[in-house]
């Protein structure tokens, strides 16, 4: 084996992961096809000390810190197929280049499936927003929407209003439960059952989202919950236990971060339902560590 642990997914949970075993010594691979989840948006909100900085130059420091010690490699690539080897693993990258480690962490990320509105797609990030937590605080005390995409959406009706007043967009989906229902009312959310055929505004910024009755709703920011998807296949491959999330699905681990599959770890995104920067740095971390004492103390995994 080449490396003590290779690491698939190069963004907040895997470089993560990659620094604190590089801080145990280890030798460490972290394969990096560049591609972020929160690419689309211009500030990253909530990570404390970054507070408000750009994805990439969080992203560009954390690789430029991990890359000073001298055990860690960050390789350009996707992998596509991971497997068993011996007592670790062999990991192909679409080069046909292979690489082999005694552990494996999975670090992949998910993507949202956004729907399918004419002008949504190329304001995702900037005025159509997942999370009040990361975006929410500079649409304070402006119009703001929610798409209703699952029965979840109604979650975003209850909590949206705290940040300004809300109008909830059905858009074909069933009407609220009444408990919720109750609670849009107490709030003075606006329902509008039309369905919406349409965004409108300047460049990325949103004006008014287009109802199929012809109405145009003035709105500056709108919520969605969309499903997600794993970026990839391997942790399937690899026999990981998978179970349904709210929105997708997600890669089973125990409190450490270890799957149902001996030595391989998975972090952030593709394990939880609720996704930000930080638990996904925080799972890294929790994994790392494992995964180094795993090293140390074969027993321990
Ligand atoms: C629009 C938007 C804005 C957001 N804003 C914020 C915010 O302000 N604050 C906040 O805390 N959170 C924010 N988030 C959430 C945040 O982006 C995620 O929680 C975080 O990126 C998860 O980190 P991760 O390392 O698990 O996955 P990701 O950051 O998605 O990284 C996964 C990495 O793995 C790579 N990869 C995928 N498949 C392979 C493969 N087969 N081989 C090699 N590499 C692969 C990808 O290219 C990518 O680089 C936002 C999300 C979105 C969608």
């Amino acid at each position: 084996m080449n490396h003590d642990a290779i690491i698939i997914g190069g963004s907040f949970a895997g470089l993560a992961a990659a620094t604190y075993l590089a801080r145990g010594r280890s030798t460490v691979a972290v394969i990096d096809a560049g591609a972020p989840r929160n690419r689309f948006a211009a500030h990253s909100h909530g990570l404390i000390g970054h507070d408000g900085a750009a994805p990439g130059d969080i992203l560009q420091q954390a690789r430029d810190q991990l890359l000073a010690y001298p055990t860690t490699s960050v390789v350009a690539g996707e992998a596509v197929r991971a497997e068993q080897r011996g007592d670790g693993f062999a990991v192909t990258l679409g080069s046909g280049a292979e690489l082999t480690g005694k552990r494996l962490i999975l670090a992949f990320g998910i993507s949202d499936i956004l729907p399918d509105v004419p002008g949504l797609k190329e304001r995702w990030g900037k005025t159509v927003i997942h999370c009040p937590y990361c975006h929410g605080f500079e649409f304070s005390g402006r119009q703001l929407g929610v798409l209703a995409m699952s029965p979840m959406s109604s979650h975003q009706a209850m909590l949206i209003p705290n940040w300004g007043p809300t109008t909830f967009f059905l858009n074909g989906q069933p009407e609220p439960d009444e408990a919720t229902m109750a609670e849009v009312t107490r709030q003075n959310v606006t329902i509008e059952r039309s369905p919406v055929v349409a965004l409108h505004g300047d460049g990325t910024d949103l004006a008014a989202v287009e109802l199929a009755d012809g109405r145009r709703v003035p709105i500056d920011a709108l919520y969605i919950g969309a499903p997600t998807r794993l970026n990839s296949p391997l942790a399937e491959a690899l026999g990981c236990a998978i179970d349904d999330g709210p929105l997708g699905k997600m890669v089973r681990t125990d409190a450490m971060k270890l799957t149902t599959v001996p030595n391989v770890w998975a972090v952030g995104d593709i394990t939880r339902a609720f996704h930000n920067v930080t638990s996904a740095a925080a799972d890294g971390v929790m994994a790392g560590t494992a995964a180094h004492r795993s090293l140390l103390f074969p027993a321990y995994a």
